[in-house]
C-alpha cells in the first residue's frame, strides 16, 4: 500500500531520482553509464530487490556480444527482465553501458537471486571501434560474473576474423592478466554460447566443436605473461553451448528453447567422472568455484572498487579488492552493530555520568545482565554479516570490535564499583555514627560492635551492588582488586570513627576530672575560710594544716588524674584502641587536667574571693578561741595582743598562696615528669587544642617557676594592703563594740 511506511522511505529514499522511486528500477539499474561513471545506487537496487542481505546466496550472469545480436530480448526472454530492445524501426543501440537487473523469472527451476548484467555490444555504429570500453566491460564482467553468456549468430560460426572472436581474444587476455595477480584463487568462470537463429542443419556437436578449435587458437595466439606461458584455457574456463531457433521466424520454437535453457540456471556441481564432457551440464550451470565469494551487501562496493581500478587504466588486483573490501564493509557492519550497542549502553553512561556530576553515585539495577546482552548481540550482529569477508581482516575487526565495546564496558563497570564504593563507605560512617547517637541517648553502646557489625553490612551490600555489575564469563569483569581497596578504606574510616569515638571520651572524662576538682579544690579553698589549723597553730587532731594544702591539692588532683586515666583506657581498649592512641590520650588527658586545675585554683584566687576568704580566716582567729567560741570581749583582755596574732597568721597564707609549693622541699610539684613526653605519634595537630604549660613545653619560655606561681609581687602586696585594712576594720569594730559594752 502506498502509505505503509517502508513504502514511503522508498519512495523519500529516490525522490531524487525522480516522481516515483520504482519506476527508476523498472528497466534494472544502470551500472556503468555510457561516460564509464559508476552508478552509485546499486546498493539501493539490491536492497530494493531484497538481495542485499543474501550473503553469497545470489548469482551474477553477464551477456556478450556485438551490438543488435538479440542479446537484450534474450535476457528478457530468459530472465523477465525489462531491458531495452531495438525496436525493429529504428536499428539504433540501445543498451548503453552496463545494466543490471535481478531475474523476474517466477520459474522454481531457478536459482534464487540471479543478477543479470546487460554489457552494451561493441562494434556498434554509435562508439565506433571502440576497444577501450570493451576491454573495460570485459574485465569487469570477468571480476564479478560467474557466467559469461557469448551470443553468436549460427552463420558467424567459424568465421575466425569475426567481431565475437575478437571479444573472445579480450576476455581471455584481461583473464591472464588478472589471474596474473590472483595466481591462489581457484575461481573458474563459464563461457556459455549462445547460438542464435540455429536452423539444425548442421547438428550442435559440430558447431561446439568449430567454436572450440577457434578458441585454442585463439589461446595459442595469445602472448601470455611469464609464469603461465603452458597454462590452458581449462585452467581458467568451462564451456556451455545453446542453440536457438529464429526468434521471428520461430517463435513457438524459440520460447520453448528458451524455457528449455532457462533450467539450467540452477545450482550445480562437477561430475568428475565426466570431465571430457564437462561443458555438458546435466546439472545446472552455478558450479561453486565460479562464485565471486563477494557477500551481496559488499557487491556494489565491491563492483565499484573494481570498476575505479580498470577505469584509471590501474592494474586489477582482486585480492586487494577484497580485502579493501573487507575493511570497508567490516566498518560499516561494525558500526552498524555500535548502533545497537549504543542504543542500550548510552543510556546507562550517561545516567552513571549525571548520577556522578549530582555527586550521588547510583547503582543501576541489572546492569551486568545489559551490558553482557549489549556485548553478545553487537558481536553475533557483527559476526553474521563480517564473518563471510577476508578471513584475517575479520579478525582484525573483530577484536577492533570488542576493544570497542570493552573499553566502553569497562568504564561503566569501573563507574558502578566508585559508585558501591563511595556510597558504601558514606553509608558506613553514617550508620556508625547514627547508631553512637542513639547509644548516647540510651546512655550505653558498644562502639566497638557498633562498627564490626556496619562493616558486615556495608561489606555485603558492596558485595550484592558489584555482583550484579558482573559480565558473567567476562575475565576482566571481576572485583577482587576493589573489594580489598573498599576493605582497606572501610578499616581506614573505621580508624577515622574510632579516633573520633577517643575524642568524645577523652571529653567526658575530662569533663569529669574537672568536676571532681571543682569540688575537692573547692573544699580545700574553703577550709581556709574557716581558719583552723592556722599556721600559728600546731596541728589539731584532722584538722588539716594550712602549711600542707598543696601537698594535699597535688596529691587529691594525681589521684584524680590516675583514675580518669583509667576510665579512659578501659574504655579505649573495648574498642579496640591501640596503645599508642591510648598514650596519646592520657597524655592529653594529663595536660587538659592540669589546665582545669589551674584554671579552679585561678578562679578560687581571684582578688575578690582571695580577700573574703583572707578576711573570714582572719575573723576566725580574732573573734573565736581555741575551742572555736566566740569571744566576748572584756576590758581585761589582750586585744591588741589577740589582733597583731591573728593578723600575722593569715598574712603568712599571702606568700603561702601565691606558690604552688611542697611544704617539706619547698619546690614546685614535679609536673615535668607527671606529664611525660609527648608521644611520637602525637600529631601537631591535635596539640592545637593544649594550653601551652610552663616548664612542660620550653618553647613557650614560661618556665615551671612561672607556671606554679598563682599570684604574682605586685598584687600580693595590692593583697596585703587591702587585707590589713579589712583586718583594721575588724578590729575597730570589735574595739567599738567594747566600749559601748562597759557603757551599756
Ligand atoms: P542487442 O543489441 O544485442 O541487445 O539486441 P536487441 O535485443 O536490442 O535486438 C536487436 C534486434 O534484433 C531487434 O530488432 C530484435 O527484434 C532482433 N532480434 C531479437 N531476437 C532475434 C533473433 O532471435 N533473431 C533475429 N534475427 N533477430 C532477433
Ligand atoms: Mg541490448
Amino acid at each position: 500500500s502506498a502509505t505503509a511506511p517502508e513504502h514511503m522511505a522508498v519512495n523519500g529514499h529516490f525522490a531524487s531520482h525522480g516522481q516515483n522511486g520504482h519506476a527508476n528500477f523498472q528497466h534494472g539499474v544502470q551500472v556503468i553509464d555510457e561516460d564509464k561513471e559508476f552508478n552509485t545506487d546499486i546498493g539501493q537496487y539490491l536492497t530494493y530487490e531484497d538481495i542485499a542481505r543474501s550473503g553469497f546466496n545470489y548469482h551474477l550472469v553477464s551477456v556478450f556480444g556485438s551490438q543488435s545480436t538479440g542479446k537484450s530480448t534474450l535476457l528478457n526472454a530468459l530472465f523477465g527482465t525489462s531491458f531495452n530492445v531495438m525496436s525493429e524501426t529504428e536499428r539504433r543501440q540501445t543498451t548503453k553501458g552496463i545494466w543490471m537487473s535481478k531475474n523476474k523469472s517466477q520459474s522454481s527451476d531457478m536459482a534464487d537471486n540471479i543478477l543479470v548484467m546487460d554489457v552494451e555490444g561493441t562494434d556498434g555504429r554509435e562508439r565506433g571501434e571502440d576497444q577501450d570500453f570493451e576491454r573495460k566491460s570485459s574485465l569487469f564482467a570477468l571480476a564479478t560474473s560467474e557466467v559469461l553468456m557469448v551470443n553468436i549468430w549460427e552463420h558467424q560460426v567459424g568465421l575466425y576474423q569475426g567481431a565475437n572472436m575478437g571479444l573472445l581474444k579480450t576476455v581471455f587476455e584481461v583473464n591472464l592478466q588478472l589471474f596474473l595477480k590472483d595466481k591462489k584463487t581457484t575461481s573458474r568462470s563459464l563461457i556459455y554460447f549462445v547460438i542464435r537463429d540455429f536452423l539444425g542443419t548442421t547438428p550442435l556437436q559440430n558447431l561446439r566443436n568449430t567454436l572450440m578449435q577457434d578458441l585454442s587458437k585463439i589461446w595459442t595466439s595469445l602472448s601470455k605473461p611469464q609464469g603461465l606461458e603452458n597454462s590452458s584455457i581449462d585452467d581458467y574456463f568451462d564451456f556451455a553451448f545453446t542453440a536457438l531457433p529464429h526468434k521471428i521466424y520461430a517463435p513457438d520454437k524459440f520460447e520453448q528453447a528458451v524455457k528449455d535453457m532457462s533450467k539450467r540456471f540452477r545450482e550445480g556441481h562437477r561430475d568428475p567422472r565426466r570431465d571430457a564432457l564437462r561443458s555438458e551440464f546435466e546439472s545446472g550451470v552455478f558450479l561453486p568455484e565460479y562464485h565471486r565469494r563477494i557477500p551481496a551487501d559488499g557487491l556494489p562496493h565491491y563492483a565499484e572498487g573494481v570498476w575505479d581500478q580498470i577505469v584509471n587504466n590501474k592494474d586489477l588486483d582482486l585480492p586487494t579488492q577484497q580485502e579493501l573490501l573487507a575493511q570497508f564493509r567490516c566498518d560499516e557492519i561494525m558500526r552498524e552493530a555500535m548502533i545497537a550497542f549504543d542504543e542500550t549502553i548510552t543510556p546507562f553512561e550517561s545516567k552513571q555520568t549525571n548520577a556522578t556530576a549530582l555527586g550521588q553515585p547510583e547503582v543501576i539495577e541489572g546492569l551486568g545482565a545489559a551490558m553482557l546482552a549489549a556485548r553478545s548481540k553487537a558481536v553475533k550482529d557483527f559476526e553474521t554479516e563480517a564473518s563471510r569477508y577476508h578471513k584475517g581482516v575479520y579478525q582484525r575487526k573483530r577484536t577492533e570490535l570488542e576493544s570497542k565495546t570493552d573499553t566502553r564496558l569497562k568504564a561503566l563497570f569501573a563507574g558502578q564499583l566508585t559508585a558501591a564504593h563511595k556510597s558504601g563507605i558514606t553509608k558506613f560512617s553514617e550508620a556508625v555514627s547514627s547508631a553512637v547517637k542513639a547509644g548516647q541517648k540510651k546512655g550505653a553502646y558498644d562502639f566497638a560492635e557498633i562498627v564490626s557489625e556496619q562493616k558486615k553490612i556495608a561489606l555485603r551490600d558492596y558485595e550484592t551492588q558489584a555482583k550484579a555489575v558482573v559480565l558473567e564469563g567476562v575475565s576482566w569483569s571481576n572485583y577482587k582488586q576493589e573489594l580489598s581497596l573498599y576493605q582497606k578504606e572501610l578499616d581506614h574510616v573505621s580508624g577515622q570513627l574510632r579516633r573520633d569515638e577517643m575524642r568524645r571520651l577523652a571529653t567526658r572524662v575530662e569533663r569529669w576530672v574537672r568536676s571532681k576538682l571543682n569540688d575537692s579544690v573547692g573544699l580545700e579553698f574553703n577550709a581556709i575560710g574557716s581558719g583552723r589549723g592556722g599556721s600559728g597553730a600546731p596541728e589539731e587532731g584532722d584538722r588539716p594544716s594550712e602549711k600542707q594544702i598543696w601537698d594535699r591539692i597535688w596529691k587529691l588532683f594525681t589521684e584524680t588524674v590516675k583514675d580518669a586515666e583509667k576510665r579512659f583506657s578501659d574504655r579505649a581498649l573495648s574498642f579496640d584502641a591501640s596503645q599508642d592512641e591510648i598514650d596519646v590520650g592520657q597524655w592529653r588527658l594529663r595536660r587538659k587536667s592540669w589546665s582545669a586545675l589551674r584554671a579552679k585554683i585561678d578562679e578560687e584566687m581571684m582578688e575578690g574571693n582571695l580577700l573574703l576568704k583572707l578576711r573570714e580566716n582572719f575573723e576566725d582567729k580574732f573573734r573565736y578561741d581555741e575551742a572555736g567560741v566566740p569571744r566576748i570581749w572584756k576590758p581585761t583582755d589582750d586585744m591588741d595582743g589577740l589582733f597583731q596574732q591573728a593578723r600575722s597568721s593569715t598574712l603568712t597564707l599571702i606568700p603561702l598562696l601565691s606558690k604552688m609549693r611542697n611544704s617539706q622541699t619547698g619546690s614546685p610539684p614535679p609536673l615535668t615528669d607527671w606529664i611525660g613526653n609527648a608521644p611520637p605519634s602525637a600529631a601537631a595537630a591535635d596539640e592545637e587544642d593544649l594550653v601551652p604549660i610552663g616548664g612542660v613545653d620550653e618553647e613557650e619560655g614560661k618556665s615551671l617557676e612561672e607556671e606554679t606561681t598563682l599570684l604574682s609581687e605586685p598584687k600580693r602586696q595590692d593583697l596585703t594592703v587591702r587585707f590589713k585594712k579589712a583586718a583594721e576594720g575588724v578590729f575597730m569594730e570589735a574595739k567599738r563594740s567594747t566600749v559601748s559594752g562597759i557603757q551599756s
